[in-house]
């Protein structure tokens, strides 16, 4: 055993008694090849998974569905990202919020006709 990584163990699948697991050892694909074992049972994906599914793109990831909840798992976490960098951790409605930061920047920074809304 050469192995030292703190990896999650990856789990028997039930309906082919086997762990589904990738070249690199991660918890693959958790469908189903169409190829069967002689003795007719399931062969698992070792395809990895795409991002948020627990599927490849071969079986199902591609679906609109499935695309969609990975577009927002996506989504969602470039928009903690984006509140980590920016520091807010507060929840503001996005136009209070560009008022805010409009009012907080130096004059000298904004254009001399800026009319901000939050200043009248
Ligand atoms: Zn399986
Ligand atoms: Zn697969």
């Amino acid at each position: 055993m050469s192995a030292s990584t703190t990896k999650q163990p990856v789990p028997t699948c039930g309906r082919c008694s086997t762990a589904h697991i990738t070249s690199h050892g991660n918890q693959a694909c958790t469908a189903h090849t169409s190829k069967r074992r002689p003795d007719g049972g399931l062969i698992g994906c070792t395809q990895p998974p795409v991002t948020a599914l627990t599927v490849c793109r071969l079986h199902g990831a591609s679906n609109p569905r499935s695309k969609a909840k990975a577009a927002r798992a996506r989504l969602a976490a470039s928009a903690s990202k984006t509140a980590t960098i920016f520091g807010l951790p507060r929840q503001v409605d996005p136009a209070q919020g560009l008022i805010e930061e409009y009012c907080a920047a130096p004059a000298s920074s904004l254009p001399t006709n800026a009319s901000c809304p939050g200043c009248r």
